[in-house]
């Protein structure tokens, strides 16, 4: 499929192939089944892509599983299998336009923020993980007379990958860039809404030079290919990123069939603290970043939003001042100078209308925005309730769209229990000028990332995941290492 882009950001074409992508080779699903993808901006269907089922995982997995036991694992260098990613992610770069272009298609995101964010960060890991290829190294451990121990950090093997529609790129990159340098193969699914990164990326796979059944990529819905996946006896990892109702079926899968090593990293409601003391403008424009960012699609987005009494009033006419902004400059994402688009879904799109009613009818107050954006595609405006309880919806559930609920304390005990009011535990945001306050509350609250007089953004070099029902196991950095990676201990009898 070729997609001709005739826009002011983008001009120039992008092609796809619409297969399954098993064994270094683009193939047709055994049993037939196609998904059409939809552009967020207009509603319209762009393509169709095959959707696979669980016949083609076990042809993945046959794949990968040969590829693991005689080209990739153990018999291919550290230093060669950081150069093919290397490669990777030149080659990635070198599209980054087109890549850039379809994912703001597919999925609606603005296309200068693809290309820096999205696109730009999937090289960056890659190339992170490429330079860890080569480093991944054991211990010797002093034992009694005569003995010597040592370890090894051995790949699983296949390990299963599963990654949501909210940054396709971005996820698949965090993915398979610690999976493939500790040298395991991989059977990629991408969302099924959004699939054109991901089936981009696997021609790049071929071009870079990865050996054939190294990466396979299985387009398909979550209870076919996903659970597939899950329940595969041949699979000795999974790793997923998407709801926490999801992850408890991987979890559920694992524990049913052969106990795979599970990585989640799920849903979120995260807190944003703001103390009286805080730099309000700083405070403002982070806040505003935190919850409208990917027009909220952000499992770290800083939903629920607790403001002082001393600073509530200043600081909601300054934020409701940005969502004001950003709603008259929402558009089509390839319109220079947009900064808001549309939600990836129809699907989505009820949902976040559905919660903003709830919140309505809950008693909160509708502050700004609260509706559709023009008369196609799925906008929804940059949207803050105020006068929220911690019962309503709300303010408990994550909306998974650019709706912020405000809450007002008064001291920083109140703050710290009412933020720590969720099952949640991804991530947290503290505004304070005073340092051991904005530290303090840092560590008081029960969250894998804290962000301190900042907001939502990730570094590839360090750890990112859940406390509580947010996830199990850390993603990035070296940590993301240790869960690609089991331990073996060798002992010696000298
Ligand atoms: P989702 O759980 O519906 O889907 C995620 C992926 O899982 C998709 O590829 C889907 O096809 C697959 N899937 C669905 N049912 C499955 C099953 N039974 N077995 C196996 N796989 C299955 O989530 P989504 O709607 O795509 O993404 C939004 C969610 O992801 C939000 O809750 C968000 O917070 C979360 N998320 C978390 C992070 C993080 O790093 N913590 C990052 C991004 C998104």
């Amino acid at each position: 499929y070729t997609h001709k882009f005739d826009t002011a950001a983008y001009k120039g074409e992008a092609t796809i192939n619409t297969g399954l992508f098993i064994g270094g080779k683009w193939v047709d699903p055994i049993e037939g089944g196609s998904i059409e993808v939809v552009n967020p901006a207009t509603g319209k269907v762009v393509t169709s892509v095959a959707a696979g089922t669980k016949a083609d995982v076990d042809l993945a997995v046959e794949a990968a599983e040969k590829a693991y036991k005689t080209v990739w694992g153990l018999h291919y260098p550290g230093a060669g299998r950081g150069k093919l990613l290397n490669k990777l992610a030149d080659l990635i770069e070198k599209n980054i336009d087109e890549f850039a272009a379809l994912e703001a298609l597919d999925v609606g995101k603005i296309f200068a923020k693809a290309k820096a964010i999205d696109i730009g960060g999937a090289v960056t890991c890659l190339r992170y993980y490429a330079g860890w290829a080569d480093k991944v190294q054991g211990k010797t451990i002093e034992t009694t007379e005569n003995k010597l121990a040592y370890t090894r950090h051995e790949p699983y093997g296949v390990v299963g990958q599963i990654v949501p529609w909210n940054f396709p790129m971005g996820m698949v990159s965090w993915k398979i860039g610690p999976a493939l340098a500790t040298g395991n193969t991989v059977v990629l699914k991408p969302s099924e809404m959004t699939p054109l990164t991901a089936l981009k990326l696997a021609d790049l796979i071929n071009e870079a030079g990865f050996p054939p059944g190294v990466v396979n990529i299985v387009n398909g819905y979550g209870h076919t290919v996903g659970q597939a996946i899950s329940e595969h006896p041949r699979i000795h990892k999974v790793a997923f990123t998407g709801s926490t109702l999801t992850g408890r079926k991987i979890l559920k899968a694992s524990a049913e069939t052969n106990l795979k090593v599970v990585t989640l990293e799920l849903g979120g409601k995260s807190p944003l603290v703001v103390f009286d003391d805080a730099d309000i403008d700083q405070a403002v424009k982070w806040a505003s970043h935190g919850i409208f960012f990917n027009m909220g699609q952000a499992c770290t987005a800083g939903s629920r939003i607790f403001l002082q009494e001393g600073i509530y009033g200043a600081f909601l006419e300054k934020f409701t001042a940005i969502a004001q902004d950003l709603a008259a400059k929402t558009g089509d994402p390839f319109t220079p100078g947009t900064q808001h688009g549309p939600q990836v879904s129809q699907i989505q799109f009820d949902r976040i209308m559905g919660y903003i009613d709830s919140g309505k009818s809950d008693g909160a107050t509708l502050h700004v925005g609260g509706e559709r954006h023009g008369s196609e595609g799925f906008f929804v405006k940059p949207t803050i309730f105020t006068d929220c309880h911690p019962d309503m919806k709300i303010t408990k559930e994550e909306i998974f769209g650019p709706v912020a609920a405000v809450i007002k304390f008064k001291t920083e005990e109140e703050a710290i229990d009412l933020a720590n009011n969720t099952e949640y535990g991804l991530a947290c945001h503290v505004f304070s000028q005073n340092v051991n306050r904005a530290i303090r509350v840092a560590h008081a609250l029960e969250a894998g990332s804290a962000w301190v007089n900042c907001a939502q953004f990730t570094e590839i070099s360090v750890p990112f995941g859940g406390y509580k029902q947010s996830g199990i196991g850390r993603e990035l950095g070296e940590y993301a290492l240790d869960t690609y990676t089991q331990v073996k201990a060798v002992h010696i009898n000298i």
